[in-house]
């Protein structure tokens, strides 16, 4: 093989590591991301959950109040029996009475259920509130994951690109602007092997008098069919 060839074989197999560990180093937030969404809708769901927590003070408040205030007024109706001239009167005061009585009641009741609705709302938060915190904290670890992964990628991408910069500079200018070229073109597979007169990559034929030039290892050549830099693969 043709020892320009072999620089360049070299080059692209540190310039496909490169770009792996720069696609690893990319796909590395993928988890985080993920739980980072998941914080937000629970954040989401624990704020309506807070929304409707204060509807229901709010309604609670108002019952409570309106108790307070038939409370009274059933007291004054009870105190004007004792004055009743007629019996007509007394009817209708006695079912004022008894109204003002069962809608008490109801109201009565009415808070008792908000107060159990509360209750549960409150443990719903307090539970969804513990999960945001559980979910923080992985978060915090997968943060720290990512940052040594990182570190350590870079560490590597450094090293192999100090590797790369020496092999580079064996390259003939005019070779590394077309390597350069068909990298971009050819996601980072510039090289292929010629297998029996077939580009192992593209997998087109290559002519046969272009395939003879080739096995006698005279020059540089290109695929026809993808333009890459073809060498005859010795069996
Ligand atoms: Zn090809």
């Amino acid at each position: 093989m043709r020892p320009e060839l072999s620089t360049l074989i070299r080059l692209q197999g540190i310039d496909l590591e490169i770009r792996k560990l720069g696609l690893e180093k990319a796909d590395l937030p993928e988890r985080l991301d993920a739980l980072k969404e998941l914080m937000d809708e629970k954040n989401e769901e624990i704020a309506q959950l807070k929304d409707k927590l204060a509807d229901l003070r709010t309604r609670k408040t108002e019952v409570e109040d309106e108790l307070e205030l038939e409370t009274e007024r059933l007291k004054k109706s009870q105190q004007k029996m004792s004055s009743v001239k007629n019996s007509r009167e007394y009817q209708a005061l006695s079912k004022e009475i008894e109204e003002i009585k069962k809608s008490n009641k109801a109201r009565e009741e009415e808070i008792l259920q908000l107060e159990e609705d509360i209750e549960g709302l409150k443990k719903t938060v307090k539970e969804k509130t513990k999960e945001v915190e559980k979910l923080k904290k992985e978060a915090a670890a997968e943060e720290r994951r990512i940052a040594k992964a990182e570190k350590e990628i870079d560490s590597k991408i450094a090293s192999l690109t100090s590797e790369r910069d020496e092999v580079a500079k064996e390259v003939k200018p005019d070779l590394m602007a077309r390597y350069k070229f068909l990298s971009e073109k050819r996601a980072g597979i510039v090289v292929a092997a010629v297998d029996e007169g077939i580009c192992s990559v593209c997998n087109m034929n290559i002519p046969p008098q272009m395939y003879n030039e080739l096995l006698r290892d005279e020059k540089l050549l290109f695929c026809p069919s993808c333009q890459r830099i073809i060498y005859a693969l010795k069996v």
